[in-house]
């Protein structure tokens, strides 16, 4: 049967809590763009096409100084964003073509630079087995669920307890299915594409184990981490 994989990436994100006025996946880490390191761990991995979703008045800059620049081959479409995470991702699922036989689509934070290509191929192996996986790491802290003055109320089995990342993969008419009903629903609530699959769709999502380096770069201190993990790589982590 022929298969299709499709990444989305998205970097349509303000980054409001960087505290900067170039977006996060703009900024730079040892001398280019944080989303280049993302970009370039799909285009080494087996994946067949990016889908790249920016904000509506970067796509020329997207087009001229990311992709033609870093000579991305996979990118094939880049499209605008939305306002909310949720709102981007269903624009480039959208916007994914679906083959004869099964697509499946891995979703990406473009602010997530630290993912390799080898766990991108991990993935793609993964979502043909499970049809709905993360990328994921057990929790390291103890979590603790509060009242709304941030009295302790409860303590979480921490052995049963992960924490998200991406790439959140899957078969592309599913999750754009759930995607769909969620929109419909007016539900505003979700904080990541396994939560839409877990109330809308009708797979049980399994988790990958990952890497404590696949972080998000989010606050400015996340640029001084960042260097570090790139310097364990060698500067150049594919
Ligand atoms: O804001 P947050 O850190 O959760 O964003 C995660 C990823 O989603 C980032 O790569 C960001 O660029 C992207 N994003 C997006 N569209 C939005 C908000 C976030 O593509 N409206």
């Amino acid at each position: 049967m022929k298969t299709k994989v499709i990444a989305v990436v998205l970097a349509a994100g303000k980054g409001s809590r960087m505290h900067s006025k170039i977006q996060k996946q703009y900024l730079e880490l040892l001398g280019r763009p944080v989303i280049t390191y993302t970009l370039e761990a799909f285009e080494n991995s087996r994946v067949d096409e990016v889908i790249l979703v920016v904000e509506s008045g970067e796509i020329d800059f997207a087009r001229e100084e990311i992709v033609k620049k870093f000579h991305y081959q996979k990118v094939t479409q880049i499209i605008p964003g939305g306002k909310e995470r949720y709102d981007s991702v269903y624009m480039g699922l959208c916007a994914g073509e679906e083959v004869q036989g099964e697509t499946y689509v891995l979703i990406q934070d473009g602010a997530r630079a630290f993912i390799t290509s080898e766990q991108v191929n991990q993935c793609i192996e993964a979502v043909k087995e499970y049809k709905a996986c993360v990328m994921a790491m057990p929790v390291k802290d103890t979590i603790k669920i509060v009242d709304e003055d941030n009295y302790s109320l409860s303590t979480p089995d921490r052995s049963r307890m992960w924490q998200m990342q991406t790439p959140q993969c899957f078969v592309l008419p599913e999750i754009r299915d759930a995607y769909r009903e969620m929109m419909n629903a007016g539900d505003r609530t979700v904080t990541d594409d396994a939560m839409v699959m877990e109330r809308y769709g009708n797979r049980r999502v399994k988790m990958i184990e990952g890497s404590y380096d696949n972080i998000k770069i989010t606050t400015p201190e996340d640029l001084i981490i960042g260097e570090a993990i790139l310097k364990k790589y060698g500067q150049n982590k594919e």
